[in-house]
């Protein structure tokens, strides 16, 4: 990036504008708006009259671990997975992440020589930026976070390849194969096929596919995804896939229903331990979304309303920042077609100064670093801007007041 000097005292008469005005705006997390949730309040007065799954189950009563195979069958397709190797689970795919990691840690996986807990070390690759919560998760774990550059076509694979060819201890990696967060990048089919098909020392070594944004377009040009599982399988490697998706961003944040995809002996694995956790999912809550959405028409009829509703809100942010940083030189961000967040790259060594100074002036930013194994941005210069929550002028207002705080970082870097 080249980039014009900042003239300071400007700089400093703009912040102090800025914190005058007393602001108190947060665009911090992914969450949908109320806006959003409100489209998915048809849920509310389901399932009806409706007592029983297509299958003549009884939603009110105990079993069925796999989840309705009308629920299943809707989400297939998005998910890529055939619906009898997709199951539907409980509220959230995170706890699905969370519990196969558990699991691969106290069970030993389809393939493995042992158990995770009796390995050595457990080492995880983390393209960055990436998900926070992926992170932490793992870290929690013990588990060793190897970061591993993302491109703009997926993680940079002659990394990943070498990694994983050359180290036993390396069983996993996180992937939001599609409009990722933060940066929005869906991985191109050459990313996906040498996921599927690279040689791996772990014989138990497993893709994390966190596909949480399958349906989330922002607009008619909606990304393609290649299909992890078939290429893996058609490569002999089926056992190496996880797949992950809810539907968190599409009816309700924390009352949805989380999905969980793999091959037949991973599932047999999964459904044979998980079968000790729970004698099954909430089936009535997987009927009214079955009923609400209808089919995988009715997904995508669903998702354009929330890009009617969020789509503003991305082109604000990219056009502020056109505006206010564009000729500068001093910033550089994702412009996503999907997904929920912008990535901006701001001069080395001030993201953390820049989140600083927008916290004083009332405008809360995701902590910099987050995007990163241990929070250790090694050159401090990533922030991840999450502009679904506020309302659009609040949006405005916050990334305008971003731009005063990115240009004083950057006026005043030692
Ligand atoms: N994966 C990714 C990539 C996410 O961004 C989020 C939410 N921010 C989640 C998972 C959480 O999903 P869930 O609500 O299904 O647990």
């Amino acid at each position: 990036m080249t980039t014009a000097p900042v003239d300071v005292e400007s700089a400093r008469r703009d912040y102090a504008a800025l914190v005058d005005r007393g602001l108190s705006l947060d665009i911090t997390r992914g969450k949908p708006s109320p806006r959003q949730l409100d489209l998915a309040d048809g849920l509310l007065a389901l399932p009806g009259d409706v007592r029983k799954a297509e299958d003549g189950t009884d939603v009110r009563n105990y079993g069925g671990l796999k989840g309705l195979p009308e629920l299943r069958r809707i989400f297939a397709g998005p998910l890529q997975v055939p619906a009898e190797q997709l199951l539907a689970a409980g509220n959230s795919s995170l706890e699905l992440m969370h519990d196969s990691i558990v699991q691969a840690f106290l069970s030993k996986l389809p393939g493995a020589e042992r158990r995770w807990a009796d390995e050595p070390s457990v080492k995880f690759l983390c393209p960055v930026p990436g998900y926070d919560r992926h992170f932490a998760l793992a870290e929690r774990f013990g588990i060793e976070l190897i970061q591993v550059p993302l491109t703009e076509t997926g993680p940079d694979m002659d990394v990943v390849e070498r990694l994983v060819a050359e180290d036993a201890a390396v069983k996993g990696i996180w992937c939001v194969p599609k409009y990722s967060n933060p940066t929005g990048v869906t991985y191109s089919d050459d990313t996906v096929r040498r996921l599927a098909t690279m040689t791996t020392a772990a014989p138990d070594f497993r893709i994390f596919w966190d596909n949480a944004y399958a349906v989330h377009h922002l607009t008619e040009d909606e990304a393609r995804l290649a299909d992890l599982l078939a290429l893996a399988t058609e490569a002999g490697n089926a056992d190496r896939v996880f797949v992950f998706g809810s539907t968190s961003k599409v009816t309700y944040a924390g009352g949805g229903v989380g999905f969980f995809g793999a091959s037949e002996a991973n599932l047999a694995w999964w459904t044979g331990l998980i079968g000790k956790r729970t004698i099954g999912p909430d089936k009535v809550n997987q009927l009214r979304h079955a009923l609400f959405l209808r089919d995988e028409d009715g997904v995508r009829e669903h998702m354009r309303k929330h890009a009617e509703l969020i789509g503003p809100k991305f082109a604000a942010v990219d056009e502020i920042l056109t505006k206010e940083l564009g000729e500068s030189g001093l910033a550089s961000w994702t412009k996503p077609t999907g997904g929920y967040f912008i990535s901006l790259t701001v001069p080395s060594g001030t993201a953390k100064e820049v989140v600083r100074l927008a916290k004083e002036a009332g405008i809360a930013l995701t902590p910099a670093g987050a995007t990163h194994p241990y929070g250790d941005d090694p050159d401090d210069a990533v922030i991840r801007i999450a502009p679904t929550y506020p309302e659009l002028a609040e949006v405005e207002e916050a990334i305008r007041g971003l731009a005063v705080c990115v240009r004083l970082a950057a006026a005043t870097k030692k």
